[in-house]
């Protein structure tokens, strides 16, 4: 029985991880990064504490500036604005979710697009749509990154991304599209989800489910990008992607944890040395 290649998105985190090091030494000044967490959410502090070892590590200067869950939307705008004028920091990152009284889409608007690494400012978002060169949402990026480790040939393949969220689903079958693949973006109202995932050469399954897609929704042969990170009622992480029963159908698959999640954060690197490189020619 033949089984799927494993696309270790830990193994091309740290290559890429590497490469960006090599490239900070070569263009002669640290980047800068502020990174802002609102409250206490323990998930986001952890996001936050590995995003800033792994950037430390490629020789990016971060700043994580760490405020109250009572800060109120003007006090986190006046820091962004801050931030945005600062000519040290390259990009800025803030942490999501937010707490209640701040709303997401009034950060993102104030972002300065040079400095949005995160790639969800509105002027990013068309330029992705566009085809343009821009800095596009790091984890989408990383999905790309990982199908070209396995390489998959895009151009002319049915792709299906499932889930059409602005941060994982609609930017990363942009990303596909201007890659030539022909893409269905399949959700929670799609019809006939097993019958459209099988008829995929490329699968991206980015709906936060459980195990969602069986072994038997997968094409044989198909690349499966898992982005789904989800606790299990037993306490084990798992993907959108039954692993075991995919393994034996899919040509290469992504795991749960060790795929798409460090990729993710590397790519955040790239994108803050991007903007850095641009933004002081
Ligand atoms: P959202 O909850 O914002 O979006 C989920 C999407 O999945 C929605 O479009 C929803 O459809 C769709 N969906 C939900 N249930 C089903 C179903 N049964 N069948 C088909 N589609 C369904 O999630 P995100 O996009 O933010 O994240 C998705 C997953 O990726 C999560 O597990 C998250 O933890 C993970 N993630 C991982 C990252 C990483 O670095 N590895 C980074 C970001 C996210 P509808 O629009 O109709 O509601």
């Amino acid at each position: 029985m033949t089984t799927a290649a494993i696309i270790s998105g830990t193994a091309l985190a740290a290559t890429v991880r590497d490469a960006l090091a090599r490239r900070v030494e070569q263009i002669g000044f640290r980047p800068g990064l502020a990174v802002v967490l609102v409250g206490d959410d323990p998930a986001s502090a952890v996001y936050v504490r590995n995003k800033d070892r792994a950037a430390q590590g490629a020789g990016i200067a971060v700043a994580t500036h760490r405020l109250p869950a009572s800060t109120s939307q003007s006090e986190l705008l006046s820091l962004v604005d801050q931030l945005n004028r600062d000519p040290d920091v390259d990009g800025i990152l803030v942490q999501f979710p937010l707490p209640a009284q701040i709303a997401p889409r009034a950060i993102i608007e104030a972002i300065d697009p040079a400095k949005d690494v995160d790639g969800f400012h509105p002027l990013n978002v068309g330029r992705l749509q566009d085809g343009a060169s821009t800095l596009a949402p790091c984890t989408p990026r990383a999905v790309m990154k990982l199908l070209d480790k396995a390489g998959t040939r895009l151009r002319g393949a049915r792709a299906i991304v499932l889930g059409r969220s602005s941060i994982v689903g609609r930017p990363v079958a942009t990303l596909l599209l201007n890659a030539d693949a022909t893409v269905t973006i399949a959700h929670s109202r799609t019809a006939d989800l097993c019958e459209r995932c099988r008829e995929a050469d490329i699968l991206i399954a980015a709906v936060g489910r459980p195990e969602l897609v069986r072994g038997g929704w997968i094409k044989p042969g198909a690349t499966v990008v898992d982005v789904g990170i989800n606790r299990r009622a037993d306490g084990k992480l798992v993907g959108d992607v039954a692993y075991e029963e995919a393994l034996p159908i899919a040509g290469a698959i992504t795991p749960v944890p060790g795929g798409v999640g460090p990729m993710t954060i590397a790519c955040l690197l790239e994108n803050t040395i991007d903007a850095a490189v641009v933004r002081r020619a």
